[in-house]
């Protein structure tokens, strides 16, 4: 053999092994890429583990698309009534999770019984984070919705009853990535005013340890009104930033103390949060606004607010359930009062129906008619009812959070502009 046949052999062989390295590695990173990680108990988590700095990529941008699995870690009540329980969801892959933007939410993929049928059906929902960002953990508090007040006889609520029920220590859980438009406001270090009504208080939270334990040096003013002693979660925890922070002030107030609540000691206020206790215990100065609660606390509060001066840019808002309020700046109510009637086509089921201001949106004139169309928060929120739109045009009542791919619309948040056809 001649010494270039050699030298071409051992060319050869270097070359050989060099391409088998890389194709190894290639395969290696792909499975990576497509099984996210290793099926099993992820690590144990803390809840001291110390908090990450909120994204800052636009909140319309998911973290990971689709859902992914995540484990329940630890549940821990929260009141002593035991009707908000937490829950804190370690991914089941154990990569570190993207950081959020205090305020935002997750949504769920739930695999629920119906109660009547005893079938299995999917069931989408929302539940905000009550937790600053975390590498390790996010974490959701969830309140148990029983029949509303007057139908006792109505089945309590699925999800809610699910998480509480059926929900435990090792339950795998299906999660969308933390979006929503309602989140801490960073580009502007203006003071910050929480208000939270009842379970409106979690987004709150999130927001508030975050800027406390980020060393933010903005002050804070959380107003947090419950009934009483029994629904008033996370009380000590509360109480020690109240008092281990001198720029935070706290302000609870509670519409219908028990015997043994104390106020100055349990509470500070008897009584609903209202814009004279606002205007009481506030500086004359510009604040950042924000706002969950229910619909009358947001309805009374967030037009008094303007009414009082503040810019509407400087109040944000959120509602858990069908929009009490137009959102972002919007003024338009659900249905513009100019808007007229329209026919509207549901091409799979084979019906037209004609709809006019006073039916609303556009999921309530499918679910009236008995046409089925998905959904879940019904404010734009989790995108479940996203459906085609073959013709015509909506118009949105407030800015929706979920991604809407082209051609779909959001029919819980929508009205006709005028004759359209939707696939359902
Ligand atoms: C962005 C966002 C964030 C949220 N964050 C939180 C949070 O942090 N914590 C939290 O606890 N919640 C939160 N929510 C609310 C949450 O998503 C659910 O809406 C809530 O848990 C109720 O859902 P459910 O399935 O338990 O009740 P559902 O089954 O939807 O029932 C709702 C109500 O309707 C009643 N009902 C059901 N069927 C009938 C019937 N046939 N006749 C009469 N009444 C009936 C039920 O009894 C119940 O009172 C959030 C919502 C949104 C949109």
């Amino acid at each position: 053999m001649s010494t270039g046949t050699l030298a071409l052999i051992i060319l050869a062989a270097i070359l050989a092994q060099v391409a088998a390295a890389v194709l190894i590695g290639f395969r290696r990173r792909r499975k990576e890429h497509q099984e996210p990680g290793v099926r099993g108990a992820p690590p144990a988590i803390s809840p001291h583990t110390p908090p990450t700095a909120a994204t800052r990529t636009p909140a319309a941008l998911p973290a990971w698309e689709g859902f992914r699995e995540f484990t329940v870690q630890r549940r821990e009540y929260e009141d002593a009534n035991r009707t908000v329980c937490s829950f804190y969801l370690a991914p089941v892959d154990g990569k570190p999770l993207p950081p959020f933007r205090p305020g935002q939410f997750l949504t769920f993929r739930l695999s629920v019984e119906d109660p009547e049928t005893r079938e299995l059906g999917t069931v989408i929902r929302c539940y905000s984070l009550s937790d600053a960002p975390r590498p390790d953990h996010y974490r959701v508090s969830i309140k148990r919705v029983p029949a509303p007040p007057g139908h006792p006889d109505a089945p309590p609520g699925l999800a809610s009853g699910f998480f509480h029920d059926r929900v435990h220590e090792g339950s795998r859980l299906l999660v969308r990535a933390p979006s929503g438009h309602f989140h801490l406001q960073e580009d502007e270090p203006l003071p910050i005013v929480l208000i939270g009504g009842g379970i409106g208080i979690t987004p709150m939270l999130s927001i508030l340890d975050y800027v406390l334990g980020q060393g933010d040096r903005r002050e804070v003013w959380l107003y947090y009104g419950v009934r009483n002693g029994n629904e008033h979660i996370m009380k000590e925890r509360l109480l020690g930033l109240a008092g281990t922070h001198a720029g935070f002030h706290l302000h609870v107030c509670y519409s219908a103390p028990r015997e043994n609540d104390v106020e100055g000691v349990d509470y500070q206020h008897c009584g609903r949060i209202d814009m004279a206790l606002l205007r009481n215990t506030l500086k004359l100065m510009r604040y950042q606004f924000y706002v969950c609660g229910p619909r009358p606390l947001m309805e009374s509060l967030v037009p008094a607010l303007e009414a009082w001066g503040v810019d509407s840019g400087d109040i944000h808002y959120e509602s858990f359930g069908p929009a009490a309020l137009p959102k972002h700046g919007k003024t338009a109510p659900v249905a513009a009062p100019s808007a007229g009637p329209a026919t509207i086509t549901f091409s799979r089921s084979g019906r037209r129906i004609d709809w006019d201001p006073a039916a609303g949106s556009l999921l309530g004139l499918a679910e009236a008619n008995g046409i089925e169309v998905m959904s879940g928060c019904r404010v734009g929120s989790c995108g479940s009812c996203q459906t085609a739109l073959s013709a015509g045009e909506v118009e949105y009542s407030q800015d929706p959070d979920a991604e809407i791919a082209p051609g779909h619309c959001l029919p819980c948040i929508a009205t006709p502009r005028g004759d359209l056809t939707l696939e359902a």
